[in-house]
């Protein structure tokens, strides 16, 4: 089995995405709840994508849109194992995929940083937030 990518959607007509290995492919683009909150239109690829690894991780943008942060790192569970589309262009070979979709397959490589971000929800949630 192989690892699940980042898929890039076209905005070609008729264009569809098909999944190489029968996988689900999740839409990760706006409108959505794995959207990336932070626009490349007003921030730039690069920092849209950094502010977005601040704001997931909890490391910046501490007081902005908290709820809709939770509400994302509680439904990442349902995206592991699947290819997660967007619309940003892949990387050339070998380069880093800015896009935060790719993020999400990163952070579910990362065991230790995933689990303290859900722990962190279920703890919100047992506060009633
Ligand atoms: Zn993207």
């Amino acid at each position: 089995m192989t690892q699940p990518l980042r898929l890039q959607r076209s905005r070609a007509k008729g264009s569809r995405l098909v999944s190489p290995d029968g996988r689900r492919v999740v839409y990760c683009g706006r409108p959505g709840p794995f959207a990336n909150p932070f626009t490349v239109a007003k921030f730039g690829e690069y920092w849209a994508g950094l502010h977005f690894i601040r704001w997931l991780l909890g490391s910046g943008w501490r007081d902005f849109e908290q709820e809709r942060r939770r509400e994302l790192i509680r439904r990442l569970p349902s995206i592991e194992d699947c290819h997660l589309s967007c619309w940003c262009a892949l990387p050339p070979k070998g380069k880093t995929d800015g896009c935060h979709a790719a993020v999400y397959l990163r952070l579910f490589g990362m065991a230790n940083t995933y689990a303290r971000l859900r722990a962190e929800v279920e703890k919100n949630a047992r506060k009633g937030r």
